[in-house]
């Protein structure tokens, strides 16, 4: 058949691809690109495409920018008609100058002038940690539900309002239902299963939902349909938001992330013995015990941002606590009930992420975690299904298990004191993220908040 470079070379000439999005994920998990006349792909190909890394938020020193994009072919993909931005100017009889030009995009490694893997590249981390997780025997599969609002525009700003504000079965709500349609259709057309979409609790609140496969495509996909998602929304005059708590007192956005370790030796789901308690392996019990142990420092890759925070709160069906349960909505580790097919239906799915992480980085760090916890045969303790919370005699609360960190200034105190963490993100990527989130705690720290003024200025 085909080699995948004549596949590609033969979609460009066949779909009239006139340019290609060299796109490559910077620390703090932005998607960016570099666009090229596609009479420079070939060269790109074989020799990269040169970039300067400097510019980039917590990417690299100054002394080391010269980057170069080498393009990954097996995710080379035509950009659907309607994630190609609208043209704004009359369309012209001039062929040559059209602006609706077919455009495709593929995603690239970076590299440095000597060839060698940059160090900065998140990307590179996760392929690093799924090579460790072969070394051991297995693969890992994952599958996460992403979570978004869709707000309304006033004019060119994004509001805080809902757009379904009203009943259920509101006229808007059936245009909700087109969006997420034609969303689902983009990615699928992109090469990613889409397993399903519904409406989820808040007004204005969706979720779609990846089917399981290798967590390399599937944080592909994720940086893919965040901008896919925020398109096909600005069509319909719709700002398509990955704001992990957009609002008080409503149901944040998370990336619930269900996860499998495959047997590389009999392909099997490792996390399944019908013997044991629950189904669950001993290597299942391993793994969840490994991310409990690193939860702290893996909230700072998962729940990078202030607002992150605000999400992780008791009542809003996210985790506050270290802890793992079977049926219970608050658990931070899940192992939902088995269906007729334990293969496919046992998966471990962590609950505190949410869709302003960086994939890649969040999909290393759990994997470690996860493996940390097999190396190390550490022991879990039962899982926790009653009140999370217990009452003492003076109506305090007492939770039963550790607290997650309270804020992201928490968050990077855990990260700064976890070698296994550290070694996963690479010195590089680890100083650029704890320098770049520092700057951004302490400027979130210091400001006056609204919130203040209301409460303190009449009394104080
Ligand atoms: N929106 C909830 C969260 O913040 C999750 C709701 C659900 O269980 O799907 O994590
Ligand atoms: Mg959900
Ligand atoms: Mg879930």
């Amino acid at each position: 058949g085909l080699s995948m470079y004549e596949k590609v070379m033969a979609t460009i000439e066949h779909e009239r691809v006139r340019f290609v999005n060299l796109e490559f994920t910077d620390i703090v998990g932005m998607a960016k690109c570099v666009t090229i006349p596609v009479e420079q792909f070939v060269n790109s190909v074989r020799y990269g495409k040169w970039f300067d890394g400097s510019s980039l938020e917590a990417f690299a020193r100054v002394a080391e920018s010269d980057m170069y994009l080498f393009p990954d072919l097996s995710t080379f993909a035509v950009l659907p008609d309607k994630v190609r931005p609208v043209p704004t100017i009359e369309a012209t009889p001039d062929e040559e100058l059209s602006a609706s030009d077919v455009v495709a995009r593929v995603i690239c490694e970076v590299r440095t002038p000597e060839g060698e893997r940059f160090d900065g590249d998140s990307r590179a981390t996760l392929m690093q940690a799924l090579q460790l997780a072969q070394e051991m025997g297995f693969f890992y599969r994952v599958s996460p539900e992403l979570e978004f609002f869709l707000l309304r525009f006033e004019g060119k700003t994004p509001t805080p309002l809902p757009h379904d504000r009203g009943s259920y079965f509101d006229l808007s709500t059936d245009l909700a239902t087109v969006v997420r349609r034609q969303m689902v259709r983009a990615l699928q057309k992109m090469g990613f299963t889409i397993e399903a979409s519904h409406h989820e609790v808040a007004e204005g609140q969706h979720e779609l939902d990846f089917e399981i496969a290798d967590a390399l495509h599937i944080a592909d996909g994720l940086m893919t349909a965040k901008y896919v998602l925020k398109a096909i929304a600005s069509q319909y005059n719709l700002y398509a938001t990955f704001l992990p708590k957009p609002f008080f007192g409503i149901n944040g956005s998370g990336l619930h992330t269900h996860q499998q370790l495959i047997s590389k030796e009999t392909g099997k789901n490792a996390f399944v013995d019908m013997q044991a308690e629950y189904g669950l392996s001993q290597i299942g019990r391993y793994f969840i015990a490994g991310q409990l142990a690193h939860a702290p420092a893996m909230c700072a890759i998962l729940a990078p941002l202030v607002n992150s925070y605000k999400r992780l709160v008791r009542g809003y069906e996210a985790p506050v606590l270290i802890n793992w349960g079977r049926i219970n909505r608050q658990a931070l580790i899940r192992v939902p009930h088995l269906s007729k097919d334990p293969e496919t239906s046992m998966r471990i799915e962590l609950r505190c992420a949410d869709p302003s992480c960086n994939p890649y980085l969040a999909f290393a760090v759990m994997l470690r975690a996860g493996l940390d916890g097999i190396q190390r045969k550490l022991d879990l303790p039962g899982p926790m299904e009653e009140n999370l919370f217990l009452q003492d005699e003076g109506g305090r609360l007492r939770p039963r298990a550790r607290l997650l960190p309270a804020t992201l200034g928490e968050a990077l105190d855990a990260l700064r004191s976890d070698s296994l963490i550290r070694e996963t993100l690479g010195d590089s990527i680890y100083e650029g993220f704890i320098d770049a989130k520092s700057i951004e705690w302490t400027e979130y720290r210091e400001q006056v908040h609204g919130w203040e003024i209301d409460r303190y200025l009449p009394i104080f």
